[in-house]
Formats: C-alpha cells, sequence, structure tokens
C-alpha cells in the first residue's frame, strides 16, 4: 500500500527511495545514522529549494519512539537535537540521562496525550504536538501553572476525519484554539497525520489552510514517507522516524 502511495508519489521524493520499504533494505538504513540524518538534510534541502524556501526553515524532528538510548546517542553526536517521543512513560525512561550528556536536545511529544499525564509532559517536553481537546487544554493549563513553565504547542487535527485518528475536528478547531489561548497555551501551529495509504499532498495543503485561516505559522507534517511533500507544502517541523533510525522493532 505505501509502496503504491510512494510510487506514485511526486518526483521530489526520489531521493528517499532507497528507504522505501518496499524497494529498500526492510532495516532501513543501512549506512548507519549519521549518514541517514545527512540524506534527510539533504532531502529537506531539495525540496525547500524546489519551494523557494529556505532549508532552516524546516525544523526536522528525529522520531526515536521505541528506540534505545544507544541509537539515539549517534544522532546526538551528529549534531541531531530534536527528537520526538509518543509515551511520557518511556521518555521519561530514557531521555534524562540523554540530556545530562546533551543539555540543550528539544523534546517534543508527538503522541496522544492523557489529561493525568499533563503535568509529567509539561515537566519533561519542550514542545507538545498533540493538544486535540478541551479537557486536554484545560488540564495542561493548570499543569503549566504548576510546574511553572510553558512548552510552546500545537493542536492536532484530524484533518482526514477519521473515526480513530486523535485531532480535534475541522469544525472544532476555532473554538478549540479560543481554549487554549485562554488557558494560556503558547499555540505555535497546527500538526497533522493523513489518512494512510492515500496521496498526502491534499491533506497538507489543508492543514496548511487552515493555519494561514488561524494566523498561525506553525506546521508540524510529515514522516518518513512523506517529508518532502510536506516541506514543499509548508512544513515548518517534519517527524521522521524510519528514515533515520530503520524500521522500528
Ligand atoms: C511514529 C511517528 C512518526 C514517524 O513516523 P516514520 O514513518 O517512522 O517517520 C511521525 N509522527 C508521529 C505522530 C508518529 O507517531
Amino acid at each position: 500500500m505505501l509502496g503504491w502511495r510512494r510510487g506514485t508519489g511526486l518526483p521530489i521524493a526520489a531521493p528517499m527511495s532507497a528507504h522505501d520499504p518496499a524497494t529498500g533494505p526492510a532495516t532501513g538504513p543501512a549506512t548507519g545514522p549519521a549518514t541517514a540524518l545527512q540524506t534527510v538534510h539533504q532531502a529537506i534541502a531539495h525540496a525547500a529549494g524546489l519551494a523557494s524556501r529556505k532549508p532552516e526553515d524546516v525544523k526536522l524532528i528525529a522520531v526515536s519512539k521505541t528506540q534505545s538510548a544507544e541509537a539515539i546517542l549517534p544522532l546526538l553526536a551528529a549534531g541531531q537535537r530534536d527528537f520526538g517521543e509518543n509515551r511520557v512513560a518511556e521518555a521519561e525512561g530514557k531521555w534524562p540521562a540523554l540530556r545530562e550528556a546533551y543539555p540543550d536536545s528539544v523534546l517534543h511529544l508527538i503522541g496522544q496525550l492523557q489529561s493525568n499525564k499533563a503535568e509529567d509532559a509539561v515537566a519533561l517536553f519542550d514542545v507538545i504536538h498533540s493538544v486535540d481537546r478541551p479537557s486536554l487544554v484545560t488540564a495542561l493549563g493548570k499543569a503549566m501553572e504548576r510546574v511553572g513553565k510553558r512548552p510552546a504547542c500545537f493542536i492536532q487535527v484530524n484533518i482526514g476525519a477519521e473515526e480513530q485518528k486523535g485531532g480535534c475536528a475541522i469544525h472544532d478547531l476555532p473554538a478549540l484554539l479560543a481554549a487554549a489561548r485562554e488557558a494560556g497555551l503558547a499555540i505555535a501551529g497546527l500538526m497533522a497525520i493523513p489518512p494512510a495509504d492515500t496521496e498526502a499532498a491534499p491533506y497538507f495543503a489543508l492543514l496548511a489552510k487552515l493555519a494561514g485561516e488561524s494566523g498561525l505559522a506553525g506546521l508540524s507534517m510529515g514522516m518518513s514517507g512523506d517529508f518532502e511533500t510536506a516541506v514543499m507544502i509548508g512544513a515548518t517541523h517534519v517527524r521522521v522516524g524510519t528514515a533515520l533510525f530503520g524500521t522500528r522493532a
């Protein structure tokens, strides 16, 4: 399915074809994380150039969920500083030690957040990409008050109106945004995960349109299979795991 999507994707996806699970090595980058990092940066720069954007306006978030500290360290050593995790408890287990070694690392929460974990999330993360409902906005507002720290937030939009997917409905976005601002959250932009097995570009374009209408500059969109497309459509943050670390166990 993914092969079909990528096979019919924009030609700019070609530089990443070595990492296409359909044709590339099943384990992902065989050349090592530092080389993979360079390859992804080059692909971002190429896509940014095609869209007359500056590569430095696109933040690469290395998605290190399920990866061990041993797997993460080579990327830190190669200069990568922004990392994405999808579970608070897992991140609490590995990042305090990594952060001691690399105090300037920046942690992004990209997975669904339960309200009862809001305080832990605020304490650990620098950016939260998954604000998607009023109860979470309330919990985060209180948590930020208690912890005395205000991580930047993205509102996650259920851009394909999928039943099982996290994210707020498009028609709920204005009210959620207002509630978030009311609660003192610093909203940096919008985040979305387009439906699987379909062309992502129209969903990226829709997210960009919604962000523009909301006066938000940040666009967290694009993963290993489609980040170049996302960059061309305006992504400010791409979340890339497999293309950097290989296939997750
Ligand atoms: C796992 C994950 C990613 C990274 O996906 P890859 O296809 O491995 O690049 C990006 N965003 C979110 C929200 C994720 O959960």
